[in-house]
């Protein structure tokens, strides 16, 4: 059996900054990643990450995290937040040590920094539409240096507890040579990412299926409020792919069918620039008043002129020719809300640390710190992978060398074995329904009903949805009975996740009779911070959901009315 002291499932930009850390901390530290690093989902973000360096204006960690608690409609943890901002122009600086090319502002040479949505100060650091490639590069580029043991296209398919309920490894299933091993650890650190795959259309990448969520759960870990998924404004009919929040701070602008720019109406103050959750509510209510253009909206670049399209939004002008047939030099692109971030994940404290499996640590859009509350800021997240990366891979490091008890990794070998039968089991069915006509039907669902607007009628007929899906799966089959780059295999094991994810999703937003950041009900559309301004975890016990709640940390910002 391997063995290493710490294990981060996960290499985009929070796995790989975790596993920087946990190196530079002295630990033994390796990665496990079912995709090779540099295709992890973090390389898609093209927008930009934020942080109050001041160049250009005189923006503070303390205005960061104001718009951020205010952005997160209330419910985000102060506390975190203020971590989150105050370490920002360190990790921005360290980046671009390591190498991150940031583009520059011509007149100072300092790191350019564009305004985005929420935000009342221009603070989003940016390498043209670029963004997350060229800092998932630059890790890359670290780990390779620190020569870091990378265990690529290896699929995590279970965490092992130890005899006392710790985290004493994982389960691995290695896709190039179809073999199922148990990697031994002191501590485990997950870092899969994003869940965005339990709806279609969506902004993320194939894998971002959340299992790092649905590894936590199985193990008796709460999940933290599930009911937010982010619905971003601009994104493409039909595909999902996602146009950057970077093209409104450039200075682009929304219409609809009349020519209006329609935001006005609804955030008179900011404009296209208010945050994600209310320009995508207008979006919505445009398209269903029947001001929309063929169920769309239209984001108008024209007016920003060929050069600094082709200079700021190169990629941005690329997928639009490609994927909607428009030159947004010549032509507005059509454009809609589509699911992109998931505000919820793996209930962790401000180190990463979660509760009831000692050992157990998670970072990035898997984790819930929770920073960015029931809305997230443009420019945030990858700012909280690699912010909270750093702090989980550190204490992730320190808990191996200090806080275990030293008598040996204690995972058992026989975790491996176990999880093969289960394999075989699934692979031997000959007869029953594929995976993919679960997950078409449960993201159909999770499309139509827990969308931009949910009520209680559609969200009680989308648990029925999933209940009977998740029932059914117990049948599934696989058709492909190979053992080697299986892939109708993974997505099968990914699927059950998904389904998984989904009920702990329609029972919090269910439950919370209120409207909050993305979490907007129809039928209860107002804020009810008497009643609600806490978070929503979600457990699994004998395969039903079971819910409980927590405190939100208050330290500076009592809930105000939230206008932009
Ligand atoms: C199109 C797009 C654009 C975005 N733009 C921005 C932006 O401009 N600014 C911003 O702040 N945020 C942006 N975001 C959000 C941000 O990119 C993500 O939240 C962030 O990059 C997530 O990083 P991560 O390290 O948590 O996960 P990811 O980068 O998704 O990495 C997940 C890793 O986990 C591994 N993994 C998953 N499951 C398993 C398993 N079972 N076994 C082994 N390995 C596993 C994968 O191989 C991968 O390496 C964007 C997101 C999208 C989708």
């Amino acid at each position: 059996m391997r063995t290493h002291d710490d294990v981060v499932v996960g290499a985009g930009l929070a796995g790989m900054r975790a596993a920087i850390a946990a190196h530079e901390a002295g630990a033994d530290v390796a990665l496990v990643t079912k995709v090779h690093p540099v295709r992890s989902h973090s390389g898609a973000a093209q927008g930009g990450i934020n942080a109050a360096l001041g160049n250009q204006t005189e923006d503070s960690p303390d205005n960061h995290t104001f718009d951020t608690v205010k952005g997160a409609d209330y419910i985000g943890d102060q506390d975190a937040i203020e971590i989150l901002c105050e370490m920002a122009p360190k990790e921005i600086i360290q980046l671009e040590h390591w190498g991150a090319v940031f583009s520059r502002q011509e007149s100072t040479g300092k790191i350019a920094q564009r305004p985005f949505g929420g935000a009342g100060f221009p603070r989003t650091c940016y390498a043209a539409d670029l963004t997350g490639l060229v800092i998932l590069h630059t890790l890359y580029t670290v780990c390779v240096k620190y020569d870091i043991p990378t265990y690529e296209e290896h699929f995590v398919t279970r965490l092992v507890p130890d005899s006392h309920g710790g985290c004493a490894g994982v389960v691995s299933y290695d896709m190039v040579h179809g073999t199922v091993e148990t990697i031994g650890a002191k501590a485990v650190v997950l870092a899969t990412g994003g869940a965005g795959r339990v709806y279609r259309p969506s902004t993320n990448s194939h894998s971002s299926t959340g299992d790092g969520m649905g590894l936590a759960l199985e193990m008796g870990v709460p999940l933290k409020d599930m009911e937010f998924m982010q619905f971003h404004p601009t994104t493409m009919k039909g595909s999902g792919v996602l146009v950057t929040e970077g093209a409104r701070g450039e200075g682009g602008y929304l219409l609809n069918s009349e020519g209006e720019r329609f935001m006005s109406k609804y955030a008179p103050n900011k404009l296209e620039l208010a945050s994600r959750d209310v320009v995508s509510r207008s979006e919505a209510t445009e398209i269903l008043e029947g001001r929309g253009v063929d169920d769309c909206v239209l984001l108008d670049l024209r007016h920003l002129g060929r050069d600094r399209i082709l200079e700021r939004l190169p990629q941005i002008r690329e997928l639009a020719m490609q994927f909607s047939g428009v030159d947004p030099i010549d032509d507005p692109i059509p454009i809609r809300p589509g699911a992109h971030y998931h505000m919820g994940g793996v209930h962790v404290d401000s180190w990463g640390a979660a509760p009831h499996m000692p050992g157990l640590f998670a970072a990035g859009e898997c984790a819930c710190v929770s920073v960015h509350g029931a809305n997230r800021l443009g420019g945030n997240s990858l700012l909280e992978a690699v912010v909270f990366g750093a702090r989980t891979g550190d204490a992730a490091a320190r808990y191996a060398t200090d806080i275990f008890n030293g008598s040996g990794i204690k995972a058992s070998p026989a975790a491996a074995t176990d999880y093969e039968a289960e394999l075989k089991a699934l692979l031997d069915r000959t007869d029953g329904p594929r995976q993919h006509e679960f997950r078409d039907k449960l993201a159909d669902t999770m499309q139509e009903q827990v969308g931009v607007f949910r009520t209680g009628e559609q969200l009680r007929e989308a648990k029925n949805v999933v209940d009977d899906l998740r029932e059914r799966y117990s049948t599934v089959t696989c058709e492909d009975k190979g053992r080697t780059f299986n892939q109708s295999l993974i997505h099968t094991i990914e699927t059950g996740w998904l389904l998984d994810l989904a009920d702990c999703m329609v029972t919090g937003a269910l439950d919370r009779t209120e409207s909050r950041g993305a979490h907007s009900r129809t039928d209860f559309p107002e804020r009810d911070d008497e009643n609600w301004m806490k978070h929503t975890l979600s457990y699994m016990d004998d395969g039903q959901v079971r819910l409980d709640y927590s405190e939100v940390s208050v330290t500076k910002y009592e809930p105000q009315v939230r206008s932009y």
